[in-house]
């Protein structure tokens, strides 16, 4: 056999268990698919593509949507398939041996499984036990250890809490760190790091198609940064790596703002719902800044609880096991069907539990 990469032999690499349930509220997908207009619009625009060329290499009218979007300048974008590539093409960049990436622990695991591949050493900063971070506890720990990539995510996952824009410009009068803010969930939260992209020479942000856009299976994820930054990304990646299909489909969605703004509107309402749900259940959670709830099992009874929701056809995160996450499980906002079912389920699960 031939011998992996001895730093990566002994990894698992990143899961996310799927069971076959009726309520799927693990993954923090939109509960909607996108809508008909879109699918048949794409439909049709597929059949203008050269499939036998290859794509436009820097998808320059994706691009221009995008800057459009966000009133900045399409050299201030980079695409990839997904935001989780995007991680990946900036620890290509400017990770890899020898450099160091730091994050606020707990979050994305993708951070560390992309460090990791990439050979970038990882320096974990823990949140405070409210998830939470600190002004001078950030600085002090920055200043140890001197990474060279910086991760926030806002709002972040698991904990769906809101970073501080005042902790991230305070790094960012540090020359020396790329400072990446992933706003996945970014259509939920209270505040947007772009403008700090524009401030900054070092800040960059990154959005994702996977949430409330309902297309997660397209795999579309982008940038916005400093001109230099980007032009970097995209001499690093591999060459025609964004499909002509996703290129249109991308366009088209933009042109669909209405409906990301209803879905927005229905995971808000979801969410109180929830979360109103919670509070009658006397449930211990998080309160959201985006479209999934951390919530926290009665004492040792996170996988209990997870299996008794699952025995219910509802399947949500189970995060227990996780470093500093004893207990602790995650729901997506679904459907207003979707959360009553998993609400019944969970009034079910712990009145079992708790008896
Ligand atoms: C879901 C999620 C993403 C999305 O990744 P894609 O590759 O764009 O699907 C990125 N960051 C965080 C924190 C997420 O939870």
């Amino acid at each position: 056999m031939p011998s992996m990469r001895d730093d990566l032999a002994l990894f698992g690499g990143y899961h996310s268990p799927q069971v076959d349930v009726e309520v799927r509220l693990n993954t923090n997908e939109s509960p909607l698919p996108p809508s008909p207009e879109l699918i048949s619009e794409l439909q049709a625009a597929m059949g203008q593509l050269a499939l036998n060329r290859y794509p436009d290499r820097t998808a320059t009218r994706l691009r221009a949507s995008l800057a459009n979007l966000h009133q900045v300048d399409p050299e201030e974008i980079y695409i990839a398939n997904g935001s989780n590539e995007v991680i990946s093409t900036i620890l290509l960049a400017y990770g890899g041996p020898g450099r160091k990436a730091m994050t606020f622990e707990p979050t994305y695991a993708m951070y560390a499984q992309v460090a990791k591949v990439t050979s970038t050493e990882l320096v974990e900063m823990e949140r405070d036990s409210d998830f939470g971070l600190e002004m001078g506890q950030v600085l002090k720990a920055y200043s140890r250890s001197r990474p060279d990539v910086i991760f926030f995510c806002s709002p972040n996952n698991p904990t769906g809490l809101d970073e501080d824009p005042e902790i991230i410009s305070a790094l960012a009068e540090n020359p020396n760190p790329l400072i990446i803010i992933d706003e996945a969930y970014g259509q939920f939260a209270s505040f947007s790091a772009v403008d700090l992209a524009a401030k900054y020479p070092n800040v960059v942000v990154s959005k994702t198609f996977s949430k409330v856009w309902s297309l997660a299976g397209l795999r579309l994820g982008y940038l916005i940064g400093p001109k230099e930054i980007i032009a970097n990304l995209w001499a690093t990646c591999l060459p025609y790596h964004i499909d002509s299909i996703k290129q249109a489909a991308g366009v088209l969605a933009l042109s669909k703002l209405d409906a990301m703004q209803n879905t927005l509107d229905l995971i808000l309402i979801g969410r109180q719902q929830i979360e109103s749900g919670f509070d009658a259940l006397e449930v211990t959670y998080w309160k959201s800044s985006s479209n999934f709830i951390l919530f926290r099992a009665p004492k040792g009874k996170g996988d209990e609880l997870w299996q008794a929701l699952v025995d219910r056809s509802v399947l949500v995160r189970n995060c227990s096991g996780w470093p500093r996450l004893t207990d602790c499980l995650r729901v997506t906002v679904g459907t207003r069907e979707e959360n009553d079912r998993f609400l019944k389920a969970l009034s079910q699960a712990l009145a079992e539990l708790r008896s």
